[in-house]
């Protein structure tokens, strides 16, 4: 066996050493987040709905929005099967929560798998954001436009319906690949007709149906503008393939430095690359296992991880200097693709 291989299985066996105590699901932290940020959130539906001043009723609608983003993060530490370690919990929750928004649950948890087997190595990744050279250059022109305004088009424009969409287009297209797919994307549907009912009913019998659909639309917007950045934050740029499975993962995905507040509030996505190391590691071990993982880089001689500034910040400088994923060089020291700018 050649020395590399060596190395590589030695940098495996020691990241799982020094994570080995980090797995373990921490109900009560999973519970609390899952529950103040939906005590806030319904807090607010109710007050918005109590008010009678329509400018009151758009202001607290889109508070509301803001943290039921939030709220909806939790649903991606539930397919990992990370926030309370309860199988029922975390299979009927975040279909309840996600079905009023449209949001296909049951197909995002089989696709999020594919995307966490295939960020960096398989272009077919169902949450690949970032465009090929090759797909641009085959693009018509208001394609190649859109290319080059991706972030600003996603995030305002497409928003939630965008993703609702994608997710919905992307579970068709690998039911031949995932098993079990079509069953999922018979719950989602059916699930979301059922709940769609429901609330139409109800705002049809109180005569508020236009109100309602105000209130969704504005919920819509606001959820989609902060998962489409959070989204293309996480791997935009970064694409590429390096020695193993694990250093491709710890490579290829975006951390971000931010506040305490903002880190919990994000469900630990700000250690992107240590959550697609180790999907296991539940989001309140994230920044423990990001240390323990870059002490091992160090002694491996290995690039550290990098944490880039702030959400804000990271997402305004990216949209501005939009790239293309060009083939590497094929060696096999980590060797990020080549990223080249998209000419507009
Ligand atoms: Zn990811
Ligand atoms: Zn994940």
């Amino acid at each position: 066996m050649s020395d590399r291989t060596w190395t590589v299985k030695g940098i495996a066996q020691e990241l799982q050493q020094v994570t080995a105590d980090l797995h373990q699901v921490n109900l009560k932290a999973g519970l609390v987040r899952f529950t103040i940020l939906g005590l806030i959130f319904l807090s607010l539906v109710t007050l918005a709905w109590s008010v009678a001043n329509n400018v009151l009723f758009v202001a607290v609608t889109m508070l509301a929005g803001v943290f039921y983003s939030f709220w909806l993060i939790c649903t991606h530490d539930m397919a990992h099967q990370t926030l309370t370690g309860w199988k029922w919990f975390d299979s009927i929750m975040p279909r309840l929560i996600g079905w009023p928004m449209l949001w296909p649950y049951s197909i995002y948890a089989e696709i999020h798998r594919l995307h966490h087997a295939w960020n960096g190595i398989d272009l077919r990744d169902p949450e690949r954001v970032q465009w090929t050279w090759q797909e641009y250059e085959q693009a018509m022109p208001i394609v190649r436009w859109y290319i080059s305004h991706q972030w600003l088009c996603d995030i305002f424009i497409f928003g939630g319906v965008g993703l609702i969409l994608k997710t919905f287009i992307k579970g068709v297209s690998f039911q031949n690949v995932v098993a079990g797919m079509r069953r999922q994307i018979i719950l989602d549907v059916t699930g979301i007709i059922f709940v769609h009912s429901f609330f139409l009913m109800l705002a049809i019998f109180q005569g508020e149906i236009l109100r309602y659909i105000l209130f969704w639309l504005i919920l819509e917007r606001i959820i989609g503008m902060i998962t489409q950045t959070r989204d293309h934050l996480e791997h935009y740029a970064l694409w590429g393939k390096f020695t193993s499975h694990q250093l491709t993962q710890l490579y290829a995905c975006r951390n971000i430095q931010t506040s305490s507040v903002v880190s919990w509030l994000m469900g630990g996505l700000d250690y992107h690359a240590v959550h697609h190391t180790f999907s296991d590691i539940p989001f309140n071990q994230l920044p423990t296992a990001f240390k323990q993982i870059q002490s091992v880089l160090k002694k491996y001689n290995l690039p550290l991880m990098e944490r880039e500034s702030g959400y804000l910040k990271s997402a305004y400088c990216l949209s501005r200097n939009p790239s293309l994923i060009k083939d590497g060089d094929g060696s096999i020291t980590p060797n990020r693709h080549r990223m080249i700018p998209v000419s507009k």
